[in-house]
């Protein structure tokens, strides 16, 4: 064929793939344009599955009717001119290329009233073929519907999931749009059933309210935004209790524009290592702030993606907010030793309920001046060895400080107290006593602390044990990431992984960390490498990343909480956990042992 322009209607359809992929982008561009035209109200109804129609109404500005065929022209927008700079904008829109792209593949009736006009006006355009505007009753705002979405694309039709699906999708994105526009009320309705609703009061947590229901809403914790920072982030998150099976209730959002980023949401993963089980997720809505000028959001046909000038800035930020308020609010710290109130949280609850719980009343009531230990061996009768306990209280009072457990820090510093192990329980933490009270250890976290600096010493002193694999694996690779494996394949090999090119895209995996080998199966040793292949994708290099991946050996090696261990086992952990340089955390930061005072418990138990 010669070479020749393609027609305006075929460059349109081709463009529209690009921007519309399914219904939910649709209704992505509408509600956008909406909140462009600052709407305070918006209203999307949506039958089957948008397939067959998408409405979305709004209370905006309004299209002068000498305008609205205008709209509808490729690379038409009232929001950039020649002026413009395209790094720092602050609309959603700015292309101009949703409206032709919509009515390419789908007929379109827009009927809008501008704010300054007395009446509105309809425009109509069928699959690409428009028919003159004219006058139209309307309400101030714009109303527009899209019906047979890419009936005339039966490619695409064909790529289109149930119904059901495309609604929960686009449930999921109106959502995402509704969280990071709390002074908008949005709502959906499908099939006549409303979906969502926010009331627009611009208060963050109501709009968590309306998306997810009150009672998540009353389990999220506020992250504390440094206002005086450049780059900041300020949202809500879910405490620890409550989390989900998927992503998709992460939301971000950068200068006031929903985004998605894998990255940043690993971030929030990231800080909550620790504070849930595996392949459970946050609820989270992470609002960021930065200069304007350090974001382009104009990389991505559907603009869902940006690129930030300091992404490693961006990514700890958001990391350090959501891990802070959870450190701040996690049950540990009330156990913290030495508070000054001279009463410890998790001990005070059982206590205050206990007013009508004959079994703890009988605890308040034993004479504070019994000293002979028997009341403090029967307030702990649930632990597994009670007979120790009693031997505990029989040991003498703490008798002044060791330096390493100075009582006004949690946890001691450099070096573990002596500990005497007295067991385990809930099949993860172990108990043990020292000279100035009870010790809880984290048996994963210490495991993994342990394992930790046994992986990183072998790897620095290029002595890393590596175990072959009966059959050699081939890993395929997506694009892109054979890349940044070649500049980490050393590193690799170095800790044990056997690792070969094999082929443009595909590696050939010949030998696993011996540490890993001992603990996972074959199969895991695979998902381990899978992880670490993802961290690299993640970005982040250097020391940060050897360590993640360390980190990373060092967990799956490890001991898991729900394991149970005999008491030698317990010991054997702790005396492994002692020799290590930083016993106190696990190297992702966690704590590792948490202390309950002897004498915050005295004070708890009215002794004095
Ligand atoms: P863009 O949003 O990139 O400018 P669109 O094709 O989405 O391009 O919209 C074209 C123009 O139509 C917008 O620039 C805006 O002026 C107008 N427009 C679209 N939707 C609305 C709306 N709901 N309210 C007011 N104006 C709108
Ligand atoms: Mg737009």
């Amino acid at each position: 064929m010669p070479i020749q322009v393609l027609s305006d209607d075929l460059a349109s359809r081709i463009a529209a793939g690009e921007v519309i992929e399914r219904p939910a982008s649709v209704v992505k561009e509408l509600v956008e344009n909406s909140l462009d035209a600052g709407s305070t109200r918006i209203d999307v109804h949506i039958v089957g599955g948008g397939a067959q129609s998408i409405t979305v109404v709004d209370n905006g500005q309004g299209i002068p009717a000498g305008e609205l065929s205008v709209a509808f022209e490729r690379f038409a927008t009232s929001k950039i001119d020649e002026s413009s700079d395209l790094i720092a904008i602050g609309t959603l829109g700015f292309r101009g290329e949703a409206l032709p792209s919509i009515a390419s593949v789908a007929r379109v009736e827009a009927i809008s009233r501008h704010f300054e006009a007395d009446a509105g006006a309809r425009y109509l355009v069928d699959f690409g073929k428009s028919s003159p505007v004219e006058a139209a009753g309307a309400p101030q705002g714009t109303r527009i519907e899209v019906a047979g979405l890419f009936k005339n694309v039966p490619a695409r039709l064909k790529f289109l999931g149930s119904p059901g699906r495309e609604l929960s999708r686009i449930q999921s994105m109106l959502a995402s749009l509704a969280l990071v526009h709390p002074d908008v009320a949005v709502s959906l309705s499908a099939d006549g059933r409303e979906r969502l609703r926010t009331i627009g009061s611009g208060k963050l947590v109501d709009a968590v309210s309306g998306v997810y229901g009150p009672k998540v809403a009353e389990q999220m914790l506020e992250l504390e935004p440094d206002d005086s920072a450049a780059f900041s982030v300020d949202g809500l998150v879910s405490s620890p209790s409550l989390n989900r099976s998927n992503r998709t209730y992460m939301t971000i959002s950068v200068n006031g524009r929903w985004i998605q980023s894998r990255r940043l949401s690993y971030a929030i993963e990231q800080a909550y290592h620790g504070f849930l089980p595996d392949r459970r997720f946050p609820i989270a809505i992470a609002r960021i702030r930065t200069p304007l000028d350090d974001v382009d959001a104009n990389v991505h046909p559907a603009k869902a993606e940006v690129r930030f000038l300091r992404e490693d800035l961006v990514y700890s930020v958001v990391q350090r907010a959501v891990r802070g308020v959870l450190s701040a609010s996690a049950p540990v710290h009330e156990l913290g030793a030495g508070r000054a109130a001279g009463s410890i949280g998790l001990l005070r609850t059982p206590g205050s309920v206990g007013n009508n719980t004959p079994g703890v009343v009988g605890i308040q009531s034993s004479p504070a001046s019994d000293s002979d230990g028997s009341g403090a061996g029967s307030g702990f009768t649930q632990w597994p060895d009670p007979s120790a306990i009693v031997e505990q209280s029989r040991l003498p009072e703490s008798q002044g400080e060791s330096p390493a457990t100075s009582s006004t820090t949690g946890t001691p510093k450099e070096t573990l107290p002596v500990l005497r192990v007295i067991g385990q329980s809930h099949e993860t933490y172990i108990h043990a006593e020292g000279p100035d009270g009870v010790y809880l250890i984290d048996q994963h976290a210490a495991h993994e602390r342990v394992m930790f600096e046994r992986v990183q010493q072998k790897f620095e002193q290029n002595a890393s044990e590596s175990q072959p694999l009966l059959e050699a694996a081939t890993v395929d690779l997506g694009p892109g990431v054979m890349t940044t494996v070649q500049e980490h394949l050393e590193e690799l090999n170095r800790v044990g992984w056997g690792v070969e090119e094999f082929g443009t895209n595909s590696l050939i995996v010949r030998s696993v960390p011996a540490s890993l080998a001992t603990r996972a199966s074959g199969d895991g040793a695979g998902q381990v490498f899978a992880r670490v292949l993802d961290e690299l994708s993640e970005g982040g290099t250097g020391e940060t990343w050897r360590n993640r991946m360390l980190a990373t050996i060092a967990c799956h090696s490890s001991i898991r909480a729900g394991q149970i261990l005999s008491i030698d086992e317990c010991k054997d952990l702790i005396r492994q956990l002692e020799r290590t340089e930083r016993p106190n955390t696990c190297p992702h930061g966690r704590p590792t042992i948490v202390q309950l005072n002897v004498n915050d418990l005295e004070r708890e138990f009215k002794r004095r």
